[in-house]
């Protein structure tokens, strides 16, 4: 972090639209020149997060600060950040160098200053090559590229992204988390993505802000969030957890943490349901008493040296330090 990174910080922010709650009372500060992922099922309250900050709809309630100051009010383009909106809204009858001095026409700087100053963006994102065409003669991808050149031509602290990485096909949405990675590296400035993706927030944050009905149920690494979910929402939605009921209470615990014996009593005992072959793991789904099903991720060199199948009766065992107590 340098000294001219500002912190981002919600503070009791609430978005009501009629009698519905979309945003109650959230707090956060944002990690100056981190890579954030608001992550959370559809409705939970992300996308109307996102757009507070950007200034696109207003706060019910308490405030946004940029480095301190309350930006709640100001408009968009006074606030130090800048919005790339899902499906990227390019002009289509303007070339793409035009697209990406939009803004900078907007607040009146002259042709020759603009052209120049698009012309940096598009180099940084790797398009200098394309400035003259129209959007519609531009890949998904490219498209995207413009989006974000549009954006960050404004020299925001802070880069909104609002599911970035949707529209675009499984193989490219995978090359594109990369390219805005290390784009966030380089500009070390902060960028805020939504996403209802794990995959894609485990991959690509510094710094996971999991909602749930319209509250953040938990916020860190992902490392931590992965490894020791607060509560059993974001235990199942980040996904690979089990979430087991104890006399001692309720429980996380991940599915490569779960040991099957084929011999033997383990902490509960459960019959085989369901065996997935999934290349580098299988995995392994077994049902104990009280019906609950847990899931057990195997190597598969582990497993296919002593076969399970299903119906089979199974130990589950695991190490206790692996267990993390659960909140709610
Ligand atoms: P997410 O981005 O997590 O899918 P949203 O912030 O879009 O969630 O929506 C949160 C809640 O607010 C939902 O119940 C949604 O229906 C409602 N909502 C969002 N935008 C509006 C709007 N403009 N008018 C009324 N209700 C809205």
């Amino acid at each position: 972090m340098t000294a001219t990174q500002q912190q981002l910080e919600l503070v009791s922010v609430t978005k009501r639209y009629g009698v519905t709650v979309a945003v109650d009372a959230i707090d956060h500060k944002f990690q100056p020149g981190g890579y954030a992922c608001l992550l959370g099922p559809s409705g939970c309250g992300k996308s109307s997060t996102l757009r507070m900050i950007a200034g696109h709809e207003g706060v019910t309630d308490g405030a946004i600060l940029l480095g301190g100051a309350d930006i709640s009010y100001l408009s968009p383009a006074k606030r130090g950040t800048a919005m790339m909106f899902q499906n990227y809204a390019l002009f289509p009858h303007l070339s793409v160098i035009d697209n990406v001095a939009f803004s900078l026409k907007m607040r009146g700087d002259d042709r020759s200053g603009r052209l120049r100053k698009a012309g940096e963006m598009l180099e940084l994102v790797d398009l200098s090559a394309l400035g003259d065409r129209l959007p519609d003669q531009l890949s998904g991808g490219q498209q995207q590229r413009v989006a974000l050149a549009r954006a960050l031509i404004t020299r925001p602290q802070v880069l909104l992204l609002d599911e970035p990485l949707s529209a675009l096909d499984p193989f490219l949405r995978i090359r594109m988390r990369g390219e805005l990675r290390k784009l966030q590296r380089e500009l070390g400035i902060s960028f805020i993505h939504v996403t209802h993706g794990q995959d894609e927030a485990l991959a690509l944050a510094d710094e996971i802000v999991v909602m749930n009905n319209a509250v953040i149920e938990q916020a860190g690494s992902a490392r931590i969030v992965f490894n020791a979910p607060k509560t059993a929402f974001v235990a199942q939605f980040i996904g690979g957890h089990n979430v087991i009921a104890l006399p001692q209470g309720r429980f996380a615990i991940r599915a490569d943490a779960v040991g099957l014996l084929h011999r033997g009593m383990g902490h509960l005992q459960g019959s085989i349901l369901a065996v997935e072959y999934q290349g580098a793991h299988v995995s392994v789904l077994a049902r104990v008493a009280g019906d609950q099903d847990i899931s057990a991720l195997v190597p598969e060199a582990t497993f296919f040296n002593d076969p399970l199948n299903p119906g089979d009766q199974v130990g589950l065992t695991w190490d206790d330090a692996n267990l993390h107590k659960l909140t709610a």
